[in-house]
């Protein structure tokens, strides 16, 4: 009861005479408190991993269960009629990153610290987050969401830097947060903002003046981009970020002894995705400001940074308009021409040059100026490789390499999952929570028909604790003896929820028709759309309205129900995750770069129901064809189609009358009854006219694999072995794993 004494104390009264808000903010004082006194990492060389989305979730279980002080508060807390799950209620989640992403960077943060690398994050402190979505009319709308208390996981610093654009000087302010290792050190997360920050410049909505600079710079993260008003603020965001980094790496660096011309030895930059390229111009800028000419800048730079490639949706490499840089960072212009002249003195290939019809091309930059560049999964960074940047591979082969992405298991697991933990702890022992290759060991009980039963007991409990809190946060009424069929991520046509709906229409349609299923099935969604993305948007409408109609029809809703969640965030994915049955994982192939939802749900003994994408591909080979199910074409087929360019939706749609009902019935007066025309219609010309994810050549194979996959379900004790087989299987999905990569292979910090 150690720790009894030290929570009164902040209290200044008993815990059973507190109130749950009291009691977190003492938390949040003696975690911050025991955080601080932890060793740092330290070292001569310094990894900074810059994002423009950092997607921690919360933090206070998360830290005590790294500080080694979960269990016994917990205890503390419930001798004194407390409930940790409550208090942690308190807790708002920070929305600093839009999905996959920005989650990635979490988890490394995590990992960075637990192998005691010497590395910190930098990134931005958006006081609104992405936004908070709420489901209006069955329509997403989004709203502000705010998360920073008086007390809070920041702490304030002295950094602070003047930041000049365009026409003015803004003042920057750093605040860190504290990232604590398992049973480790800590490192941090550096996030900048602006001292002349005006939250009160924004309503009910997430309309804003844009052009405010001084007021809104660090309001919302990606804020609308269907203007020119919103891109051009993100690029004043993006040099903002960059440029505060860059000086901080220089201030550190020199107080470590450097002089500026061995920068390489002290510092390590991993540029996550393109946000923050321009922090290679702006470095060049810095040094020759201290005195470095450009030629040797130049090379100083490219032996510092290094570029994770995320995506090869052509739309989501960045472009930005000169006239945009010219007149938010005019002192960036000239260096970034000099950098285009030197390649074009020297490269034929005129399809690698970073200037182009007045475009500039960060993601080229990124590869010319940059030791590294990696993709996120085997399949990625193969079709970097041999199509996507083939014209950068003939350049760079030696540039090139591949880290699969990773999930940090402390989150993923033990917070998310103690019961699974504790069993898989009484199996194998303590030894896989530093090492996960060691969850093989798991192996050995595939036969074992005690912990087979065991684990679905597991399964069934947290299928009961989601469905009494979404009962109780979200008001739905669940049947947990159904099937848990989930499906959160982004929304995006490429991830294909559009497919799933359209399976759901086949199954109602079925079940009307009175071939109904064995168990029932409960179909989970989760999702946020961009909100400048109409069809995402309409994706979400197709959603709700499903499941008002199908829940509400006494025929099917005792065999079939529909929920999309409101406000997917990581507090949501970690009581859905432990939960799930089915993890549907079925991108167009080629389209996801790994995704790591896919690894979270496997880790907590769901099985995937897949296309052959992203780490989909490694999965299947790790778990073998009995403990997945893939389906669909694959990603050469794919893009062997876009070369042609000769799919046509309608002929599918004419010729495959599942198809044909399925889509027609997004447009039926069921729909439409409860629903907006113009949403579904528009939704429905968008499927039969372009489908450009092709879901219609996917879809037969997949309504096969589903059947199959809910007929297998119905073996519980086959079923209940390939569950333990995937979770044997999930240890090289660990972010620690990933992260030893990224350092013996990129980073080399010690
Ligand atoms: C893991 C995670 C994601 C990424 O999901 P994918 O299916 O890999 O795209 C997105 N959002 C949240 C909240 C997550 O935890």
């Amino acid at each position: 009861m150690a720790f009894m004494q030290e929570i009164e104390t902040k209290l200044q009264k008993g815990i059973s005479v507190s109130t749950n808000e009291e009691i977190y903010f003492a938390l949040l004082d003696l975690v911050k408190e025991k955080a601080a006194g932890k060793v740092s990492n330290e070292g001569k060389k310094k990894l900074y991993y810059i994002s423009a989305e950092f997607l921690i979730g919360k933090l206070l279980s998360n830290n005590l269960i790294n500080l080694g002080m979960y269990d016994e508060v917990k205890e503390v807390l419930a001798k004194n009629g407390k409930d940790l799950a409550e208090i942690e209620e308190i807790e708002m989640e920070p929305s600093l990153g839009n999905g996959g992403l920005g989650r990635l960077a979490a988890c490394f943060l995590d990992s960075i610290a637990t192998l005691g690398l010497n590395g910190d994050g930098v990134g931005l402190n958006y006081h609104y987050g992405l936004f908070h979505q709420v489901f209006e009319n069955r329509r997403q709308k989004e709203t502000p969401d705010p998360w920073i208390t008086d007390k809070s996981w920041l702490n304030y610093t002295e950094t602070s830097y003047p930041i000049q654009f365009g026409g003015f000087t803004v003042q920057s302010r750093l605040y860190d947060i504290d990232v604590v290792g398992y049973n480790n050190r800590t490192t941090k997360l550096h996030l900048f903002d602006i001292e002349s920050v005006d939250e009160s410049i924004v309503g009910e909505t997430i309309d804003f003046n844009k052009e405010e600079i001084e007021k809104n710079l660090t309001l919302f993260l990606y804020p609308d981009d269907s203007d020119d008003k919103g891109r051009l603020l993100r690029v004043y965001q993006q040099y903002f970020m960059v440029s505060n980094g860059a000086r901080l790496i220089l201030d550190e660096a020199v107080a470590k002894g450097s002089n500026l011309h061995d920068l390489a030895d002290y510092a390590a930059i991993q540029i996550n995705d393109t946000h923050p390229s321009m922090v290679i111009p702006e470095l060049i800028r810095l040094l020759q400001e201290r005195g470095i000419l450009m030629d040797e800048a130049i090379e100083i730079v490219s032996k510092v940074c290094a570029y994770t490639n995320h995506t090869i949706l052509a739309e989501a490499l960045e472009k930005w308009p000169i006239y945009f840089l010219e007149k938010a960072v005019p002192q960036l212009m000239p260096i970034i021409r000099e950098l285009d002249n030197r390649i074009r003195g020297k490269v034929s290939d005129e399809s690698t040059y970073i200037i182009k019809d007045g475009l500039v091309h960060m993601a080229h930059m990124d590869i010319h100026y940059g030791y590294s560049i990696n993709g996120v999964a085997y399949l990625h960074t193969e079709i970097l490789k041999n199509s996507e940047l083939n014209n950068f591979y003939q350049l760079y082969p030696e540039k090139f390499n591949n880290k699969t992405n990773g999930i940090t298991f402390r989150r993923w697991f033990m917070e998310c999952n103690p019961e699974l933990s504790a069993m898989v702890t009484e199996l194998i022992g303590e030894g896989w929570k530093t090492d996960a290759a060691e969850l093989e060991k798991l192996g050995n009980f595939v036969n074992d028909d005690k912990v087979l039963e065991k684990l679905l007991t597991v399964k069934s409990e947290k299928k009961t604790e989601l469905k009494e809190y979404l009962k109780h946060t979200q008001n739905m009424e669940i049947d947990d003896n159904s099937i848990f069929d989930i499906q959160v991520k982004r929304l995006h046509e490429y991830k294909r929820q559009q497919m799933n709906a359209l399976y759901i229409i086949h199954k109602y349609f079925e079940i009307k028709a009175g071939k109904k299923p064995e168990r029932p099935i409960t179909a989970f969604f989760g999702a946020k759309a961009a909100p400048a993305y109409t069809i995402a948007k309409d994706i979400i409408h197709l959603l709700l309205c499903l499941q008002e109609v199908i829940n509400n029809d006494p025929e099917v809703s005792p065999y079939l129900k529909v929920f999309m969640v409101e406000n997917y965030n990581v507090t949501l994915a970690e009581k859905l995750i432990p939960a799930c049955d089915i993890s549907e994982q079925i991108s167009l192939a080629s389209k996801e770069a790994s995704g790591t939802s896919n690894m979270k749900f496997m880790l907590n003994g769901a099985v995937t129901l897949g296309t052959k994408d992203g780490a989909n591909v490694e999965i299947a080979e790790l778990v073998g064809e009995d403990n997945i199910y893939s389906f669909g074409e694959d990603s050469e087929t794919v893009i062997a189609r876009y070369e042609r360019g000769d799919y046509c939706a309608k002929d599918y749609y004419d010729e495959d009358e599942d198809i044909k009902k399925a889509v027609d019935f997004i447009v039926s007066d069921e729909l439409k009854a409860v629903g907006n025309a113009e949403c579904l219609e528009r939704l429905y010309y968008e499927l039969l006219n372009k489908d450009w994810f092709m879901t219609f050549p996917d879809f037969k194979e997949y309504v096969a694999a589903k059947d199959r996959i809910y007929a297998d379900y119905e073996d519980r004790k086959a079923w209940a072995r390939k569950m333990l087989v995937n979770i044997s299987k999930a240890g090289f999905f660990s972010s620690d794993r990933t992260i030893d990569q990224y350092n013996k292979e990129i980073w080399h910090l010690c």
